[in-house]
């Protein structure tokens, strides 16, 4: 890891401790920053903002333009044509969305990779030929909180900072349920663009039984939600990369997933989004003692994982 902080103002790459510029003497956002200055938590999750949230609809057109302004993130980076998904091809296209690294530490020994704040990290014991696979699963991860973010930052007209992206990190890990929507949009798109090197809905299943108390209509709804948007990320993702045909000719789609999924419908998708990010939103508003100290720490998380 890189120990700098890159200034706003001047573009000038700091020392990690310094609170401002050499420079030019600008205030810099690091994590003691985000440690000691409440002001923007308190800015962010003001009864205003909430206000805004509960009185501005998440309309289709604008869902389709986060979609889009996603897409040209990398549209404006990667000039290549879609391309299967190789290890080369995935590197180049994750670029301008996350970092990949290596994954020396002792962290989740069970896992091929894991995803943790726009990083996608794989595990240095993983076999070339899952990379491909395993990083189509992290970046979907990636994806999902970037479409919070954009639909955060649209809601309230925000542009994007440290709190937006710890907001999403949060929203993705808050429950269960969730997860489970995480999971299953990950391992639809692994399935989509690589089926023969696809094994089944492993986190989803592993996490269903884990937790054998959760609701089922809950569960199923979670499926069918992380079904939908799995669909607009694949979509995304189809402008870069083009899907493996099986060698066994059809794919069985959803093997080892006990409920049949069911299609929603759009309006229903996004109203979906939009209560988890409005219930989220509330719900650091009606504990913000509490809330400010688990985003900083995801704020000093990310800020540790990037720069
Ligand atoms: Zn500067
Ligand atoms: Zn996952």
């Amino acid at each position: 890891m890189n120990e700098k902080i890159k200034c706003p103002k001047c573009e000038y790459e700091n020392p990690i401790n310094f609170t401002s510029c050499i420079k030019c003497n600008h205030r810099l956002k690091n994590a003691q920053y985000y440690t000691e200055n409440y002001k923007d938590f308190y800015e962010l999750f003001s009864p205003k903002n909430l206000d805004i949230l509960n009185n501005t609809q998440l309309t289709d057109t604008a869902y389709d333009t986060i979609i889009y302004n996603i897409i040209n993130i990398g549209e404006d980076y990667i000039k290549l044509l879609p391309d299967e998904a190789s290890i080369s091809n995935l590197f180049n296209i994750t670029k301008p969305y996350v970092k990949i690294q290596y994954d020396n530490s002792k962290n989740f020994p069970a896992y091929l990779s894991y995803y943790s704040y726009n990083n996608i990290l794989i595990k240095k014991t993983t076999h070339a030929s899952l990379i491909p696979t395993a990083i189509l699963h992290e970046f979907t991860h990636h994806l999902f909180n970037e479409i919070i973010k954009q639909s955060l930052m649209h809601l309230l007209n925000h542009e994007k900072n440290l709190l937006i992206e710890s907001f999403a990190w949060y929203l993705t890990l808050e429950n269960r349920y969730i997860e489970l929507s995480g999971e299953f949009m990950a391992h639809k798109v692994q399935e989509h663009f690589l089926p023969d090197d696809f094994e089944g809905f492993t986190s989803v299943i592993k996490l269903l039984e884990d937790n054998p108390n959760l609701d089922e209509q809950k569960v199923k709804e979670s499926l069918y939600f992380g079904n939908s948007i799995a669909k607009d990320i694949i979509y995304i993702l189809e402008h870069f990369i083009t899907p493996k045909a099986s060698m066994y000719g059809n794919v069985f789609e959803n093997q080892g997933i006990e409920y049949p999924i069911v299609d929603i419908s759009n309006e229903e998708k996004i109203s979906r989004l939009y209560s988890l990010i409005t219930d989220a939103f509330n719900k650091i508003i009606n504990d913000k003692v509490e809330m400010q100290a688990v985003l900083s720490q995801m704020n000093k998380n990310y800020i540790y994982l990037n720069c």
